[in-house]
């Protein structure tokens, strides 16, 4: 009975030994295969109060097109990127020239209140992630906002929780126009 207890003690304690050695490398694993910041989803994007865009501070261009500068006011808005997978639309990018989350996937380069040939991807040192937009249908979860929509005029991505096609500032003229537009959801932390 005593050698059935020490070997089996001692093989319980070979077999947790062998257990945290994997257990460490699936760690140093999984640190190693953690994507870099500019890869993750990012936060820091903001409602403009007097446009309605969803723009991000940190550059120095940020143009509103209710003139002077974009006005943040809102919770942390958090954008996932492509890398991240899962479902949502992609081709969405931060512009350079106004800051605003704008959609590329037209094919064209939209209204843009920062510079006349349109939104940019590029600029100012920097060049945009890509990101991914969930919808309030096809979403991954967590605290997030629904009604944000794409306006079909300037290409950026407005607040309009209205129940009408309007809303905001548009680098256009007028209103954004936001009919026929999913209803995007972003979260916020
Ligand atoms: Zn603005
Ligand atoms: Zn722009
Ligand atoms: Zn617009």
């Amino acid at each position: 009975m005593t050698t059935e207890d020490d070997n089996g003690t001692g093989l319980s304690r070979r077999r947790a030994m062998l257990l945290a050695g994997a257990t460490a490398a699936a760690l140093a694993g999984l640190e190693a295969a953690v994507p870099t910041p500019a890869l993750a989803a990012q936060s820091g994007w903001r409602w403009c109060l007097q446009c309605g865009s969803l723009w991000r501070p940190g550059l120095p261009y940020n143009a509103c097109p209710a003139g002077g500068a974009h006005v943040a006011r809102s919770w942390n808005y958090v954008l996932k990127v492509e890398s991240e997978g899962g479902p949502g639309q992609p081709e969405w990018r931060l512009c350079a020239n106004c800051q605003a989350l704008w959609w590329r996937g037209n094919g064209n380069t939209g209204q843009c209140s920062g510079a006349p040939m349109g939104h940019n991807e590029v600029g100012w040192g920097t060049i945009s992630p890509r990101y991914v937009l969930e919808t309030a249908t096809a979403n991954t979860g967590g605290t997030g906002q629904a009604n944000w929509r794409y306006c079909s005029n300037c290409h950026v991505m407005v607040y309009n929780d209205t129940g009408t096609n309007s809303a905001g500032r548009c680098a256009a003229g007028g209103r954004h126009y936001t009919g026929g537009s999913w209803n995007f959801r972003i979260k916020y932390v």
